[in-house]
């Protein structure tokens, strides 16, 4: 015999609402961690001279690279790496370097 269960329309509001709870909770790590993960810039230039304004535009320095990891400062023989998830710092180009970016002197960093 087959046994049925009825839900009064208060109770089956109650148990979908605890399931977008549970829903909630279950992607709250992911939510966290979303959300400690700031995307770096490095694109303040106030302090440069203008001189070494004019040579970070000629060199086309870009923030982030359109070779992606391939061709990036990360990987630049004239990258300067600070802390991690802060801006870096370079040989050729003055200010603030992202390690995801790129500029026209991007050199493999020899191993
Ligand atoms: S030379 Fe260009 S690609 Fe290399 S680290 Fe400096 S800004 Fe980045």
């Amino acid at each position: 015999m087959k046994k049925t269960m009825t839900l009064s329309r208060r109770e089956l509001l109650h148990l979908i609402r605890g399931g977008a709870h549970l829903a909630l909770i279950a992607s709250a790590p992911g939510l966290l961690s979303s959300c400690s993960k700031k995307e770096l810039h490095c694109k303040d230039t106030s302090g440069l001279s203008t001189a070494a304004e004019q040579l970070r535009t000629a060199l086309e320095y870009q923030d982030r690279s359109p070779h992606g990891e391939a061709k990036s400062c990360a990987n630049c023989q004239f990258y300067r790496a600070t802390s991690k998830n802060e801006c870096g710092a370079c040989t050729l180009v003055q200010g603030p370097i992202n390690p995801a970016g790129y500029c026209n002197s991007w050199a493999p960093r020899e191993s």
